[in-house]
C-alpha cells in the first residue's frame, strides 16, 4: 500500500501539470492521470501544488563562532526547515585548526545524530597542510564532494591565494566543486580597526567595513582561478553588483562558475536595517553585509537571467538578547569556566548572542535566522509578484541545488524513482511571519509581520509525513545523510 496524492498540480523545474503522484515506500513510483486508488492512502490535493522538498545548501547549524555557538541544531533547525517546506540541507563542516577533515566530519556526524530531515556536508578548509591536501580525494568516498574556502575572516578562516589555487587544482582532478566566501579579508582587516579607532562602533559600521568592492574583487579572483584551473566554482551568498558582474563575465567566458544569493539579500538594506536605532541593527549583521535597493534589483535580475542558480539562507542564528541566566555564579561555584556546562543544567538559559558585540560591531556574531522562511518569502516576492515563474522557483529552491551538489535526481524533483520528498503547497493559504509562530530557536526574525500567500500545509520526507498543518510528526533519527556524487553538472 502506498500514498496517492490525488488531483494536485505537480511543479518541477520544467513543468507544471495536473497529475496524480503515487508514492510507495520512500520513492515516487508513478505519475499519471486518474491513477487507481485501489488500496492506497489517498491525499486529496485539489487546489494544491506538489513541490519537491526544498533544499537549502547553505546552513550553519550548531556552529561555534565568535565565542558562542549558533542556536539552531540538527534538531530544532530541521523542524523549522520542514515547516517551511525544506526537506534537505547541506551544512558546513569546519576543519579544526591543526586537525584533519575527518576530525571535522566526526564532530559534525555527532551533531547530526538527532537529524529529522536529510542532510549533506560541505567541507570548510581552514588549514591546508600537505597531509590534509592528500586527504581531499578520500572525501569523495565519504559522499562529501564540495570544499568551501574563506577569502575573508583573516587569522580565523581566511586562506591565501596559493591555497585557493592548489585546492582548485586538486578538486578539479577529483570531480569536486569549490565554494568560496568571496570578500577580500585583508582589506576588511585594515578597514575595521580604523573605523573602531574613529569611534564608529555601532552595528551600521559593519557595512562600511565590508564594502561591495571587496566582494567584487574576491569574486573576480575566484572566477579567474576557476577559469585557469577548470575547477567548478560556486560563489556563496552573493549580494551586490560588482560580484554579480564578475560572475556574469566569467560565465560569458565559458568558465565553470555558478553562484547563489540568500533570501535576506533581496530585501534588507544597510541603511534601514543595519542602521536601525540603538543596537537593533545587530540583528542584521552578517557577512557580506546586506546592501541597497539597487543591489536587490541586480539580484532579482540575476536570478531571472540565469546568472545565479540558487537561493539559500546562510542560516546561522544567534540570540539578539543572549547570555541570559546566572551562569557566571554557577560557573564560579562549580569550577566551570564558561556557559557550555551551565546550559545543560538550565534549558531556559540563553547562550551568548548578538550582545557580545555591544560597543564593537566587529564582535557581533555574524548571521541571522531564515531557514524556515526561505520558500514562503521567495514564493511571495518571486512568484506572487510576478518576478519568477513557479517552475523557476522550484529550479532555484530545489532542483539546481540538487544538481549542482550531486544529489539529483534522488533529490530536487518529483519524478519516478526520486525520493518522495514532497511539499503540499497551498497557494491560497495566508500566513503572517512572526517570531511568535516560528519554529526556529530565536528571539527575533528578520521578516517580522510580513504577510505571505502560499505555504506548505503538509510535508513528506521520503514518503513519511513529517508536517501536517501546525503539527509536527517527524522523529529524531529519521533524517539521513545523503552521500553526494562527484562530477556533478555545471549549470
Ligand atoms: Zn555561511
Amino acid at each position: 500500500m502506498g500514498i496517492l496524492f490525488k488531483n494536485g498540480t505537480v511543479i518541477t523545474a520544467s513543468d507544471m501539470v495536473q497529475a496524480d503522484v503515487l508514492v510507495e515506500g520512500e520513492v515516487v513510483t508513478l505519475i499519471g492521470k486518474n491513477i487507481d486508488a485501489g488500496g492506497h492512502e489517498v491525499v486529496n490535493c485539489k487546489g494544491k501544488y506538489l513541490l519537491p522538498g526544498g533544499i537549502d545548501v547553505h546552513t550553519h547549524l550548531e556552529l561555534p563562532f565568535g565565542g558562542t555557538v549558533s542556536n539552531d541544531d540538527f534538531d530544532s533547525g530541521h523542524k523549522a526547515a520542514a515547516f517551511g517546506g525544506t526537506t534537505a540541507h547541506i551544512d558546513f563542516v569546519i576543519q579544526p585548526k591543526g586537525g584533519s577533515f575527518h576530525d571535522g566530519l566526526r564532530t559534525w556526524r555527532e551533531k547530526a545524530r538527532p537529524a529529522q530531515i536529510d542532510y549533506g556536508f560541505h567541507m570548510a578548509v581552514t588549514d591546508l597542510r600537505p597531509e590534509v591536501m592528500d586527504e581531499i580525494p578520500s572525501l569523495v568516498d565519504e559522499g562529501v564532494t564540495s570544499l568551501k574556502l574563506f577569502m575573508a575572516y583573516k587569522n580565523v578562516f581566511q586562506i591565501d591565494d596559493t591555497t585557493l589555487f592548489k585546492t582548485m587544482q586538486k578538486a578539479a582532478e577529483n570531480g569536486m566543486i569549490v565554494m568560496v566566501h568571496a570578500e577580500n579579508g585583508d582589506v576588511e582587516a585594515t578597514l575595521t580597526p580604523s573605523l573602531l579607532a574613529a569611534g564608529k562602533t555601532d552595528p551600521k559600521w559593519h557595512a562600511a567595513s565590508r564594502p561591495p568592492e571587496i566582494e567584487g574583487e574576491a569574486t573576480n579572483r575566484a572566477v579567474m582561478m576557476s577559469g585557469l584551473t577548470g575547477c567548478p566554482l560556486y560563489v556563496v551568498h552573493m549580494t551586490c553588483e560588482p560580484a554579480i558582474e564578475a560572475l556574469r563575465r566569467g560565465r560569458a567566458q565559458g568558465y565553470p562558475v555558478m553562484g547563489e544569493s540568500c533570501t535576506q539579500y533581496f530585501f534588507l538594506t544597510a541603511e534601514k536595517h543595519l542602521g536601525a536605532p540603538g543596537f537593533e541593527g545587530a540583528k542584521y549583521v552578517c557577512s557580506p553585509p546586506i546592501r541597497t535597493p539597487h543591489d536587490h534589483k541586480v539580484l532579482w535580475q540575476a536570478v531571472r537571467d540565469g546568472t545565479l542558480q540558487a537561493v539559500s539562507t546562510d542560516h546561522c542564528n544567534f540570540w539578539f538578547e543572549g547570555g541570559k541566566g546566572p551562569w557566571r555564579e554557577w560557573a564560579q561555584a562549580n569550577n566551570g569556566s564558561n556557559w557550555v556546562a551551565y546550559e545543560q543544567q538550565d534549558p531556559s538559559y540563553r547562550r551568548p548572542g548578538k550582545e557580545l558585540g555591544m560597543g564593537n560591531f566587529a564582535k557581533i556574531p555574524n548571521g541571522m535566522p531564515g531557514l524556515e522562511e526561505r520558500m514562503m518569502v521567495m514564493w511571495e516576492h518571486g512568484v506572487n509578484q510576478g518576478r519568477i515563474s513557479p517552475m523557476r522557483f522550484v529550479e532555484l529552491m530545489c532542483t539546481n541545488p540538487a544538481k549542482i551538489f550531486g544529489m539529483y535526481p534522488k533529490k530536487g524533483t518529483i519524478a519516478v524513482g526520486s525520493d518522495a520528498d514532497i511539499a503540499v503547497w497551498d497557494p491560497n493559504k495566508r500566513h503572517t511571519l512572526s517570531v511568535s509562530n516560528t519554529h526556529m530557536r530565536t528571539d527575533y526574525i528578520v521578516y517580522e509581520g510580513w504577510k505571505v500567500k502560499g505555504k506548505p500545509v503538509q510535508v513528506y520526507l521520503r514518503g513519511k509525513k513529517i508536517v501536517d498543518g501546525d503539527q509536527w510528526l517527524g522523529c529524531n533519527g529519521d533524517g539521513q545523510f545523503v552521500p553526494r556524487k562527484p562530477y556533478a553538472p555545471v549549470l
